[in-house]
């Protein structure tokens, strides 16, 4: 199967009735990053940053984190990355910073409401992508933003970042974009105040779905009880897509659905064209891209969308498509 990939990763991603797929890696170290040679894939969709503060004895300091993004990005050459925002907190445990025990940690102190609290953790960090990029533009998402306010504050910190760079006479990107995860069900309801704002947007699936469902995503005894690319949650995600068009903002979907074939069919279905995926994922998502006819499964979905008659399931009805092929 490997060999097989492989043949496939110089091929441009479209699909047969020439819808253009772009395919991006989840990473978060600089380890996996080489492993875009291989795969093919247009960038880094998400770059956890979080991971090194997970694997690390004590907080990096700032040239720890200089050295990492910018080994990063040297790797990647010419291929963007999307470095998120630390987004500790949650199941994602960094010891040495101390936090109360938490009754619902996913539901918790955690990620930007973390960052936005202690400024100095987020501005150290945001100094260090500006620095890193080397006068390169640069593309920093803002995880599990809850409220546009917060948004904006995170905007309010590079712009300050950057202005202190400015005035040491320090190189600052050429262009700074900083885009909005989309992970948090409110959000779903501010699209209107918040995409006007936003440079590109990205919808956390693994989030996303278990607030939207109320089921843990670390327990698999309710995380797979709710179809993910059931009828409400895939009415969630057009309901974003169709909102991003509108705003002209690129929308990205970085959760782990974007790497499945029958998940990531369902997602090409409702106008969903960035998949940001585990790079083992590339190829047979590739493969499923290359020799799909996407115009009749827009419209089956789509009718389904619309009728949302009880025990409709796009599941069966896309593996159904797919046995056939
Ligand atoms: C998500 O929530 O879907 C996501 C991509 O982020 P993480 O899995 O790191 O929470
Ligand atoms: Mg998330």
């Amino acid at each position: 199967r490997r060999a097989h990939y492989a043949a496939l990763k110089d091929l441009p991603s479209v699909t047969k009735d020439g819808v253009a797929v772009t395919l991006l890696h989840n990473s978060g170290l600089v380890a996996d990053l080489p492993m875009l040679d291989d795969t093919g894939a247009s960038g880094v969709g998400l770059f956890r940053t979080e991971l090194q503060f997970m694997i690390a004895s004590k907080l990096p300091r700032l040239q720890e984190q200089v050295d990492l993004y910018a080994e990063a990005m040297r790797i990647a050459g010419t291929r963007p990355i999307v470095f998120r925002l630390l987004d500790i907190g949650g199941d994602k445990v960094v010891p040495y910073l101390r936090s109360a025990a938490e009754e619902n940690p996913a539901m918790g102190y955690r990620s930007i409401r973390l960052g936005l609290d202690r400024p100095g953790l987020l501005r150290t960090q945001v100094r260090a992508l500006l620095i890193a990029a080397q006068g390169n533009p640069i593309k920093i998402l803002v995880p599990m933003v809850t409220e546009t306010f917060e948004f904006r504050r995170t905007r309010l910190i590079v712009t300050k970042e950057m202005e202190r760079l400015r005035r040491a006479d320090q190189l600052v990107p050429s262009r700074v974009e900083l885009g909005v995860m989309v992970e948090v069900p409110s959000l779903l309801f501010e699209l209107d105040q918040l995409l006007p704002e936003a440079d590109f947007v990205s919808i956390g699936s693994n989030d996303l779905v278990q607030f939207l469902t109320a089921s843990d995503r670390a327990n698999p005894r309710v995380s797979s009880k709710y179809d993910a690319i059931g009828l409400p949650r895939l009415r969630a995600f057009r309901h974003v897509v169709d909102a991003a068009r509108r705003y002209n903002v690129p929308i990205t979907m970085c959760g782990e659905l974007a790497g499945r074939p029958v998940e990531a069919l369902a997602l090409l279905a409702i106008g969903m064209t960035r998949l940001s995926m585990s790079p083992a994922s590339i190829g047979p998502i590739k493969e499923m891209v290359l020799n799909l006819e996407l115009g009749p499964i827009r419209q089956a979905v789509s009718a389904a969308l619309l009728d949302g008659a009880d025990g409709v399931s796009v599941r069966s009805l896309l593996e159904e498509w797919i046995d056939k092929q």
